[in-house]
């Protein structure tokens, strides 16, 4: 995986396309077998227990160009979706640049920074419902409103019993330039701010909404106060503030560059994540009555 923890599923496919993944829900249930969807894994916590069901890893990466926008299999990497939209000259993707996973896994947990985020790009969604009590899986179309995007999370992500298939992302027209030249900017910022040098999932927490704090703590927080999309304290001035930075367990790390990124310096294991996640909740609960929510799915 992405962080280079964890063991190994009991099971692996690669569906081709939405029919291979209705195939492969039916085959988990009528195995009694637990199945999990995995986009690029970049926001993903493995254990090294493994994953004792099947994993499924879209490798359909289609982009094209269709009435209403541009449809974008899920398998396809963030990378190639920006790239195809920068190509073409539309600025709905523009913020994306460097933002790594598949078109799937961003449409999951409502990826977003640099002000941008998916739900303001998604036209509509393909999607694989199941209902595994009844024995039922079909095909859904999902319009925007109905993807009930919020902070890092959608409707797909809150139910956990729909698979994305394909993404219709708006194609909105804009000069070419200037989009590759945002595109080159937000590249450029990850690489200045990003330990992207070490595996990692990205940032281990949600940032901190600012009407869920005390006054006390968004006075002392006020100067890094930021809006992503609403007011919120980013976690990692917390947790510098906390003077967690360059903490280690085992060979897990707190990273100095960007403290919310929780590094694998060298071979760390799962409990080493772990370990650091439950200091930064300890402490941040205690100094600051914060609760830190995670943003990275762990599977023990
Ligand atoms: C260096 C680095 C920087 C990052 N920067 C950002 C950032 O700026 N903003 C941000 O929001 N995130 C960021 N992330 C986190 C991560 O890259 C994003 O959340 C990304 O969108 C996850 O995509 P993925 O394909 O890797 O999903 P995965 O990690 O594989 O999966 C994440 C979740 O999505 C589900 N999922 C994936 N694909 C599908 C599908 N087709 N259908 C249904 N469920 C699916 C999985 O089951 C899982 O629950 C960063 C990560 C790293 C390592």
């Amino acid at each position: 995986m992405h962080y280079r923890i964890g063991g190994k599923a009991r099971y692996f496919c690669e569906p081709q396309n939405a029919q291979d993944i209705i195939d492969a829900v039916r085959w988990a249930f009528a195995r009694h077998v637990p199945f999990l969807f995995l986009g690029a894994g970049t926001n993903m916590l493995f254990s090294e227990r493994g994953y004792d069901g099947l994993i499924m890893q879209y490798v359909n990466k289609r982009i094209r160009k269709e009435a209403g926008g541009v449809r974008i299999s899920a398998g396809t990497s963030m990378r190639d979706a920006v790239q195809y939209h920068s190509a073409q000259g539309f600025n709905d993707l523009a913020w994306a640049g460097g933002l790594p996973g598949t078109v799937g896994g961003a449409v999951f947990g409502n990826a977003g920074c640099f002000g941008g985020e998916m739900k303001d790009c998604v036209v509509s969604v393909e999607s694989i419902f199941y209902d595994r009590a009844a024995g039922m899986v079909e095909r859904r179309v999902r319009s925007a409103a109905e993807c009930a995007f919020g902070y890092r999370d959608s409707v797909f992500k809150r139910n956990g019993n729909e698979i994305i298939a394909s993404v219709v992302v708006r194609a909105t027209p804009g000069d070419k330039q200037a989009v590759r030249a945002e595109v080159e900017r937000c590249i450029a910022y990850r690489e200045r701010f990003q330990p992207l040098e070490h595996p990692s999932a990205g940032s281990t927490f949600k940032n901190i909404p600012v009407a869920s704090v005390t006054p006390q703590v968004r006075k002392e927080f006020a100067a890094a106060i930021k809006v992503d999309p609403f007011p919120v304290i980013p976690v990692a001035a917390v947790l510098d503030r906390l003077e967690l930075k360059g903490s280690r367990i085992g060979g897990a790390e707190i990273s100095e560059k960007h403290p919310n990124f929780f590094i694998n310096r060298n071979h760390a294991t799962f409990a080493d994540v772990i370990g650091l996640i439950k200091l930064a909740k300890k402490k941040a609960l205690g100094r600051y009555g914060i609760v830190l929510e995670e943003e990275i799915r762990i599977v023990p």
